[in-house]
């Protein structure tokens, strides 16, 4: 995560002249006017973008694992790193046979620490997956948890200590296969650069934007993780901090392209 989204003022272009009635409106109906403004303004719809980054970039195979809680511990130790250094981290949890929640509780956590050095902040991390290990576990594990319905499921997932939006929606998204949109910095850097979005809201208010916009869409869950993968890898390759225009499939109708 590079967090680069600060280098606009964060108005898209076509939503300038927004009313405050849509600015202060439930999602949905903060969606409908976006909707009518980007046709006026020939702004892309979020299928369209998922549609040509899909054709660019292709399957993608989200999310790397081979269990829903190796998912989970993924989630928390993708925090402020890059993934092949998680992959590092979760290649020594398997080497100590120590990817389980009773494991990782029954070691001191300065030994859980050390396995997961290579991915960063690790003493923070370590805290962090003991306090999500507890939670799971006396929340009954995978089989309790996949029975709560989607939202109840997300606010559990959030009241564990450490674990913030962008974490929990990669949790329930990727781990138990529920409908969420994960919003990250290259999320926001892209919809914002497409003039999709202004830039500056909030992180459940982006998200119940994007979800808006994609609801009447089959096989939501099979979309979300496509998307936000597609999302990264496009943002890897082509919208970095400093964009890589020449080439980008989204160019001929970006509004934050500057040419290059
Ligand atoms: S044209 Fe440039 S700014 Fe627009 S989405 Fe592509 S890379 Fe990003």
């Amino acid at each position: 995560m590079d967090g680069a989204h600060g280098d606009r003022d964060g108005t898209a272009p076509g939503q300038q002249g927004r009313s405050a009635s849509s600015r202060q409106a439930d999602p949905f109906t903060h969606f409908i006017f976006q909707a009518i403004q980007a046709i006026q303004a020939g702004i892309m719809p979020f299928k369209t973008i998922h549609d040509r980054l899909f054709a660019e970039h292709g399957l993608q195979h989200w999310w790397p694992a081979e269990t829903p809680f190796e998912v989970m511990v993924g989630a928390i130790l993708t925090q402020n790193t890059a993934w092949s250094n998680v992959e590092k981290a979760i290649c020594n949890l398997k080497t100590q046979d120590a990817l389980s929640p009773e494991t990782m509780l029954g070691v001191p956590q300065t030994e859980l620490a050390e396995w997961i050095r290579p991915s960063g902040y690790f003493n923070v991390k370590a805290e962090r997956l003991r306090n999500y290990c507890r939670w799971y576990l006396e929340a009954g594990g995978l089989e309790t948890l996949e029975r709560l319905e989607t939202g109840e499921l997300r606010q559990r997932v959030l009241s564990v200590n450490g674990v913030g939006p962008e974490t929990a929606d990669d949790i329930v998204l990727y781990a138990f296969g529920r409908p969420v949109f994960v919003i990250d910095t290259y999320t926001r850097r892209l919809f914002s650069r497409l003039g999709v979005i202004r830039g500056d809201e909030g992180y459940e208010e982006l998200r119940a934007l994007v979800e808006a916009g994609l609801a009447n869409e089959p096989d939501r869950v099979g979309l979300f993780n496509q998307y936000h993968a597609l999302i990264v890898a496009h943002a890897k390759e082509y919208c970095r901090k400093k964009a890589c225009c020449a080439g980008c499939c989204l160019r001929s109708q970006c509004r934050g392209c500057d040419g290059v």
